[in-house]
């Protein structure tokens, strides 16, 4: 039978019951309070004349209201619609004329939703889009991912399962499918008292799934903190001996430039796990220093998956690659094919992902061409570069679309963008392409030196002599920050912009 994604929600209020679920500022709400206050929000929105299969925007952002209109908006049967709060007005509003959302909801709207409303016993629905969910925007235009409630399902329980080492974390031969196995409390293991700090923001993918079903499903408390303040976040993580940290590259390398972290006791944390953007390998170095005892984790996704496809296999016989975004899911499969158009590349060869799963998106809404370019057969073309090893693990060496074409030569700035992060004189550093009519396109890196001082030369020698000739960095543009986009992102299009 197929389960509605709101079910998430009332399994962990009769699993969970009065462990609490979300701490915010000293204000507490249990598993079992969210599980009710989601049903009598449903209840309201159906009061006030929205109806199943309607599509509910909210546009809040991480608060105690946030998960009550999250689920709430799955168990009223109606599509959620993610809206980025830091939006500019008219784009918001764009979004929410694109997704024919019949209600935008804010945070102080909730409680008012509730009131007076029952929460009478839910079944949850489990027809139609369960999330309407707009791609970031950080190549190109943003476009709505259209995901049944089977995808949020299955997606979050791949990655509570892989959390929890309940199932296989690999992709096994003709092995399990989501079919065989019973319900979500039978899957997931319970993992005891965990707890989290929160900051990995919800309407985009990796906050709606790793951020709060997966969290659901394994009975973890999560303490919201509203901005990342370093020096906050690694206070609580020693004070409540939190169990593990996620989020994506920006929020690791925040907390590694806190002078606190190394006075900070992380013997607590068994998982540290990252995904969204590439890891660097320093950053992998650094944190395993700093937290012996944890495993460190990559996943890679896009919205067009729900949030996954892969995961550092942690559990069973797998091994942690520094690098590689780890094994596909339970009944997911990658494979890679040539940029040419030519099949299937040999192992270790370079080309397009391609992934195939049910978490992969039924299609774009309302963008039939956009969505036909993107998928055939059931198989998603990512637009991501990447490498499969002969063990199965993939590597993403770079999205197609931030590639340079240098006479000819694929320039991959993400190579560049490693050979920078390990440099001393380098804070953070990114790489884009300046258009050049003779060769095509030259590397510039944008630095943000790690010192007063520094000279485009100790940089782009030390690098260069790393690379061959073809990919030498050409410039330097020494800046005071990276633009990143809310879910960690390197904003290479505003980079590009600063070229012209
Ligand atoms: P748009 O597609 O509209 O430009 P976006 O890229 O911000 O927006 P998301 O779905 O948020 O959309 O991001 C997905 C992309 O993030 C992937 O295609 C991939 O390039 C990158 N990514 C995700 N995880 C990883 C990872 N672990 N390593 C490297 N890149 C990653």
């Amino acid at each position: 039978p197929e389960v509605g994604a709101g079910a998430i929600a009332l399994g962990a209020a009769n699993r969970w019951g009065d462990r609490p679920a979300f701490i915010r500022a000293g204000e507490t709400i249990t598993f079992a309070e969210l599980g009710s206050r989601a049903a009598r929000f449903a209840r309201g929105l159906l009061a006030g004349g929205v109806r199943p299969g309607d599509r509910v925007a909210l546009r809040m952002p991480n608060c105690l209201e946030f998960p009550v209109a999250y689920y709430g908006t799955l168990l009223a049967g109606a599509t959620f619609v993610p809206v980025n709060p830091l939006l500019p007005e008219a784009a918001a509003a764009a979004q929410i004329a694109d997704a024919d959302a019949v209600r935008t909801i804010h945070a102080a709207d909730v409680p008012r939703i509730c009131d007076g409303h029952s929460d009478g016993p839910i079944d949850p629905p489990a027809t139609g889009l369960a999330h309407l969910a707009y791609t970031g925007g950080t190549t190109g235009d943003s476009k709505g991912v259209c995901l049944p409630h089977r995808n949020v399902v299955v997606n979050s329980l791949q990655y509570a399962c892989w959390a929890s080492g309940s199932l296989p974390d690999v992709d096994t031969d003709g092995g399990l499918t989501l079919d065989q196995v019973g319900s979500p409390e039978e899957w997931v293991t319970p993992l005891g008292e965990a707890v989290v700090v929160n900051l990995t923001p919800w309407f985009h993918a990796m906050g709606t799934i790793a951020g709060l079903n997966v969290l659901l499903l394994t009975g973890t408390t999560t303490v919201l903190h509203d901005r990342l303040d370093p020096a906050a976040y690694l206070a609580d993580a020693e004070r409540l001996r939190i169990t593990s940290m996620g989020g994506a590259p920006a929020l690791f390398a925040a907390l590694l430039a806190c002078p606190d972290i190394v006075r900070t006791d992380l013997s607590s944390v068994r998982l540290i796990t990252s995904g969204a953007a590439p890891m660097p390998l320093e950053m992998i170095e650094r944190l395993r220093a700093l937290a012996p005892e944890a495993v460190i984790a990559e996943g890679y996704g896009l919205t067009e998956v729900t949030m996954g496809a892969t995961m550092t296999p942690t559990h069973r016989s797998g091994t942690h690659k520094p690098g590689a975004v780890g094994l596909p899911l339970f009944d997911t499969t990658v494979r890679i094919m040539s940029l040419d158009g030519d099949g299937p590349v040999a192992t270790g060869e370079r080309g397009e992902v391609w992934i195939r799963g049910p978490q992969v998106m039924t299609g774009y809404h309302g963008r039939p061409d956009a969505t036909a370019d993107v998928l055939t057969d059931g198989w998603l073309r990512t637009g991501d570069i990447g490498i499969l090893d002969a063990d199965g693990y993939l590597s993403i060496v770079d999205r197609l679309k931030d590639m340079l074409l240098y006479k000819g030569y694929n320039v991959y700035p993400r190579e560049l963008e490693e050979l920078l992060a390990a440099h001393p004189d380098v804070a953070a550093g990114a790489v884009v392409g300046r258009p050049d009519p003779a060769v095509g396109e030259l590397p510039v890196a944008f630095v943000v030196p790690a010192r007063a001082g520094v000279r485009e030369s100790d940089v782009l020698d030390d690098v260069n002599r790393q690379v061959v000739a073809y990919k030498r960095l050409r410039e330097i543009r020494f800046v005071s920050t990276i633009p990143v986009s809310a879910a960690g992102k390197i904003l290479k299009r505003e980079l590009r912009a600063q070229l012209d």
